[in-house]
């Protein structure tokens, strides 16, 4: 039997996983904290909705993508109800840039499977639950999904053997076969340290591995915060978004954030970063501002792995020592570049991982079992994690055509 090795235990790991075992292949999952999911992975709630441009793009298609195919993923994990509800979403129309780009993609024939609707402020407001400043963009299939039971269902299979509390080291091929030596090697049994393929998924550490040298990944701060829910503040029917969003209350809590601040690494939750979340709220719903218990409030730090493009990196690593070395032409036959045989990447997904990272570990686990393409060749090559080092040198064509039939 086929077996893999995955790093990283948030959702880009725990999907690859998933998707590698569907296809029989029987995968270790190693996590260096006690239980899954407690990065970028670790918030109490994730909001699922695309963030769509009105210029068609690659970041278009793998944003409708990867909406849809996290979701028809949650619908058939068993008794995901206890952890994914399709609320919707309105988009408030909160300037007149955004009131243009409503309108423009409601017209956009990407997004016609959508079912978006603009909303007035009175149509808003009726959904929304709660009186709003503005209409909006309405889109009835965005949802909210808990990440921790989400990894934790996706681990599930009898294929998968989580191995939490241990760090991997380094990754070797040896023999044909891949190797990662850990930090406390007498938690992980040999032949668990040894495998036709694996996948790194550990976000923004990916670095720590020298195949991914290259990789340019920014750690982008985050803060969310939450707040128990009143009877006011229940009526809340559907995530209500401007620059910040506010979700309905689940389990008596709400969620608003988020902050974004790049290449900030203090781990400790912030004062202003909490005023910013509740002032958004304020901006948003000043009815629900109102009477939120302020001694309630909770918060919580984690990192974005962002990517100079703004695309995750998901595929097969090439090697860096040996293209430097011997650089192709720009019309190379991909198969003639030299990959690295069994070895991916499934990291930088930024503020949407939800919503890309099951779509890149499906499309890796195609790869690694059958060469099978799940996206379209082009959207394989934009996603590609060694396009970076390509197009830096200077093989920007070949970059985009990796997959071209
Ligand atoms: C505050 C905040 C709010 C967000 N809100 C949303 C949202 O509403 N919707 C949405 O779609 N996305 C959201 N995102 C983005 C989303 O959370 C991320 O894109 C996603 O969680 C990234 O998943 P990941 O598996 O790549 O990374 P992570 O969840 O960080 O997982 C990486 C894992 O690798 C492990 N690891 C690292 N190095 C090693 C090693 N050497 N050995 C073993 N294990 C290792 C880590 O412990 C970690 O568990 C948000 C992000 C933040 C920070």
């Amino acid at each position: 039997m086929t077996r893999a090795i995955v790093i990283g235990g948030g959702i880009a790991g725990c999907s690859t996983a998933f998707a590698l075992a569907k296809r029989g292949i029987a995968v270790t999952l190693i996590e260096r904290h006690e239980k899954q999911a407690q990065e970028a992975s670790g918030s109490p709630l994730a909001m699922l909705y695309p963030k769509i441009n009105i210029k068609p793009s690659p970041a278009n298609i793998l944003a409708l993508q990867g909406f849809s195919f996290t979701f028809d993923l949650l619908k058939k994990l068993p008794n995901s109800g206890n952890y994914f509800n399709t609320c919707g979403q309105i988009q408030l129309a909160f300037n007149a840039r955004e009131q243009a780009k409503q309108a423009a993609l409601v017209n956009q024939s990407e997004t016609q499977y959508l079912k978006f609707q603009l909303l007035n402020t009175d149509e808003a407001s009726a959904i929304a639950g709660v009186p709003l400043k503005t209409g909006g963009l309405y889109l009835p299939q965005a949802g909210w999904v808990k990440p921790q039971s989400l990894c934790e269902a996706l681990c599930s299979s009898p294929l998968i053997s989580v191995v939490t509390s241990t760090e991997a080291l380094s990754i070797e091929k040896q023999d044909e076969v891949w190797r990662v030596s850990v930090a406390n090697q007498q938690r992980l049994n040999v032949d668990k340290c040894e495998a036709e393929i694996v996948v790194i998924c550990n976000a923004k550490d990916i670095k720590q591995f020298h195949q991914c040298a290259s990789a340019a990944i920014t750690p982008v701060r985050g803060q969310l915060n939450w707040f128990k829910s009143t009877a006011e503040s229940e009526k809340i029917k559907t995530i209500i978004c401007s620059d910040h969003h506010v979700s309905p209350a689940v389990d008596g809590w709400h969620c608003v954030g988020t902050s974004y601040a790049p290449n900030d690494l203090r781990a400790e939750t912030s004062p202003a970063d909490t005023q910013q979340n509740l002032n958004a709220l304020h901006k948003v719903a000043p009815d629900i501002y109102k009477h939120i218990d302020l001694e309630s409030v909770q918060a919580r730090v984690g990192w974005r792995s962002q990517t100079l493009d703004y695309m995750p990196l998901a595929g097969q690593l090439l090697d860096e020592e040996k293209l430097r070395k011997n650089p192709p032409r720009y019309n190379a036959n991909s198969a003639s570049l030299p990959w690295l045989s069994g070895l991916y990447v499934n990291a930088g997904h930024g503020s949407k991982g939800m919503i890309t990272a099951p779509l890149s570990g499906e499309l890796i686990a195609g790869l690694a079992a059958d060469s099978h393409l799940v996206t379209s060749p082009q959207l394989a090559s934009k996603l590609n994690p060694s396009r970076f080092l390509l197009r830096e040198l200077g093989l920007k064509q070949l970059a985009n055509s990796l997959f071209a039939a």
